[in-house]
């Protein structure tokens, strides 16, 4: 490698989603010159639904400068409330007033596109990004010394790129993890979690002449409507002009799904027949839904894989962590690779294949461990939801009975405070800016 300042390596990220998106801006924060960023899409086209934006994810986006956009069209999040879907009695009851002054970050709820859409417009005010669109990475050639890969944009031919440094943010179906793994003959596949899930965003015109549906996009609320093998988590985004629905439910059309996109035209008959025995409130407002305007998401996950970097190459985000939503985390786990990424790089000890394949293992020292911790917690927070009766619900209800006397922990577990104070009071940026020399050093 011809010696280089620091910043003046070529960082190649693969993926423009959430975790591809802060892992530039973080970059380029950090002094970084030469960052390209390859997606697939040709542009951005956001997903209509909505986000949580807990606190460790706000902490970073304030440090990268692009919070403060995000923040003001987002809706305050000061309660949750946990309800029987059937009869829409109230099980539990959190307030979370307290978040913003112990975490000095608020838990939010928005629009994805205000998320992704801030971040892009912090990544276009660098110039030392540039973003390659309609362009794909077919293959790897090499994951170092100087990692190498061919690219085909849409309408043109493939091409070679050769980078210092290949950043893998490729989402669940990740092209890269599948060719790591096969390299290193793992044998980790992707897991069909056998749920899937509605996602449902209604105006507050639509919900208007309604009055029990207005105060729902009125609060500052998470309401979580739970069944067996089901449940909705429904919040008012966009200054609560909008209120988003995403359901989860067992995958009846896995069979037919395309494995290109997860993503599949779902039925409105097959939606309301899902939720059938669900109150009659809930009924009303996914019946305000348009005929052929329901979308259904496959939920896919990954299992644990044995590393995330090979050479100077390392996975970001779903396409090393993907993590079921029942925690609201899996942005955010993507948000915090992304910096702690910048941090490692940026504290290169010097410039060479070496050095930067052991601040790589750095990066996922500080994050392996974390981010599958909390995939395991989601993954059980929906089994703990989703519980049909006997023993185990009974105990569940025990438990959301004992917090109307403000006992005990929160069954919901993103709610539960010691959930809540692993996930939002641990700053991984902080660790790694201050861990990075023992860490490094403590590495082969
Ligand atoms: C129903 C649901 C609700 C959720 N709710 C929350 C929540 O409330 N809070 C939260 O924090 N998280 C939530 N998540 C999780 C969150 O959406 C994901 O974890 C997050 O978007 C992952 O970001 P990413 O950048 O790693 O991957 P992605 O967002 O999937 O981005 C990957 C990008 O790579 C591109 N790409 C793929 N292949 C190639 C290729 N070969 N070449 C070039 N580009 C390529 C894709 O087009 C895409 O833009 C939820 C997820 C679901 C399914």
């Amino acid at each position: 490698m011809a010696p280089k300042d620091i910043l003046d390596l070529d960082v190649a990220i693969i993926g423009a989603g959430m975790g591809g998106l802060t892992t530039a801006l973080a970059l380029a924060k950090k002094g970084f010159r030469n960052i390209n960023v390859y997606e697939t899409a040709s542009n951005l086209g956001f997903v209509g639904a909505g986000i949580q934006l807990a606190p460790n994810m706000a902490r970073i986006l304030d440090t990268l400068g692009v919070w403060a956009d995000i923040e003001k069209e987002a809706v305050d999040l000061l309660e949750t409330s946990i309800r029987q879907g059937s009869t829409d009695e109230e099980l539990g009851h959190v307030d979370l007033h307290s978040i913003r002054s112990k975490y000095k970050y608020p838990h939010m709820v928005g629009h994805r596109a205000s998320l992704a859409g801030s971040i892009y417009e912090g990544c276009k005010r660098e110039k030392a990004i540039v973003f390659h669109f309609a362009t794909s990475i077919v293959e790897v050639e090499s994951y170092g010394p100087q990692p190498a890969f061919t690219v085909k944009p849409r309408n043109g031919e493939p091409k070679k790129i050769h980078c210092d440094v290949l950043l893998a943010a490729d989402g669940v179906k990740s092209a890269v993890r599948d060719q790591m793994l096969r390299l290193k003959n793992v044998d980790a596949k992707i897991i069909d979690t056998g749920q899937a899930a509605y996602r449902i965003m209604l105006t507050r015109e639509e919900m208007a002449n309604d009055p029990e549906l207005l105060k729902l996009v009125d609060s500052n609320a998470v309401t979580r409507w739970i069944g067996e093998k089901r449940h909705i988590i429904a919040y008012p985004v966009s200054s609560g002009q909008i209120y988003n629905l995403s359901t989860v439910q067992p995958d009846l059309n896995f069979a037919s799904a395309p494995s290109a996109t997860y993503t599949t035209k779902g039925s409105k008959p097959q939606m309301m027949k899902t939720f059938d025995d669900f109150c009659p409130m809930v009924k009303r407002m996914l019946d305000l839904v348009p005929d052929g305007e329901v979308c259904e998401w496959k939920l896919r996950v990954h299992e644990r894989l044995p590393f995330w970097v090979v050479d100077q190459t390392a996975l970001v985000g779903d396409a090393c962590h993907p993590t079921l939503p029942h925690l609201a985390q899996g942005a955010a786990q993507a948000i915090e690779d992304g910096a702690v990424l910048a941090v490692v790089l940026s504290k290169l000890p010097e410039v060479s294949p070496e050095a930067i394949n052991k601040s790589l293992r750095v990066y996922e020292q500080v994050r392996k461990e974390r981010a599958y911790t909390l995939v395991d917690l989601a993954a059980a927070n929906g089994r703990g939801l989703h519980l049909g009766d006997g023993a185990a619900k009974a105990e569940r209800d025990r438990q959301f009975a004992a917090l109307k006397s403000g006992k005990g922990p929160v069954p919901d577990k993103w709610a539960d405070a010691d959930v809540q104070a692993m996930i939002y009071g641990q700053d991984v940026v902080k660790i790694a800016q201050d861990d990075f020399e023992s860490m490094y050093a403590a590495l082969e």
